[in-house]
């Protein structure tokens, strides 16, 4: 059996590197070189895990050049997966309810956000997403097509006096769609 990264970490650098494709890979890291060996690192292999999870790797390096690092940390702080993060000088742990403390450790990570997960079955090998979901401009413009369709058949069933506040509501819902695509364009 080898050593390997928990596939939740996996999917974490997938999608960093989805959302920021010209990122800077120099400071990445995960598993641990001789000097991490020799001491308690959480990118050592956990030889002593069972089953499977034999030889995982509980922590990744992530360059913080050509990403928005501190938007990832704190969206790593809310992840249920995180153990802790040390990034610029300071330590977020799950222990402090991911204060910012002053990180005393020998290496300040000024480079890279340094992301350790929690021992446990879920944290290593959950690959629910990590970030949220960006809607595309496609999808955008699809929704208000479709919003303004929903309108129109509200429209059409609306009577009497309802039809003009509704007539007005299509109108307003008109030009916030067509501001909206032409900022999309
Ligand atoms: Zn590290």
């Amino acid at each position: 059996m080898s050593y390997f990264l928990a596939p939740s970490l996996v999917k974490l650098r997938d999608e960093v590197n989805q959302k920021w494709p010209k990122r800077d890979k120099t400071s990445d890291g995960w598993i641990g070189d001789p000097s991490h060996a020799a001491r308690k690192s959480d990118h050592n292999p956990d030889w002593a895990a069972p089953g499977s999870r034999r030889g995982v790797v509980r922590a990744v390096d992530i360059d913080r050049d050509g990403i928005r690092p501190f938007a990832l940390l704190k969206r790593l702080k809310k992840d249920s997966r995180v153990y802790y993060i040390i990034f610029n000088g300071h330590i977020y742990s799950r222990s402090t309810g991911f204060k910012k403390v002053k990180y005393s450790g020998a290496n300040a990570h000024t480079t890279h956000l340094h992301v350790s997960i929690l021992g446990t079955d879920f944290a290593e090998n959950s690959v629910r997403p990590w970030l949220p979901t960006f809607v595309t401009v496609e999808t955008r413009g699809a929704r208000v097509d479709k919003a303004l369709v929903l309108l129109e058949q509200a429209l059409a069933i609306a009577k009497g006096g309802r039809r003009r506040k509704l007539a007005r509501a299509v109108r307003e819902a008109e030009s916030i769609a067509v501001k909206q695509k032409r900022k999309q364009v």
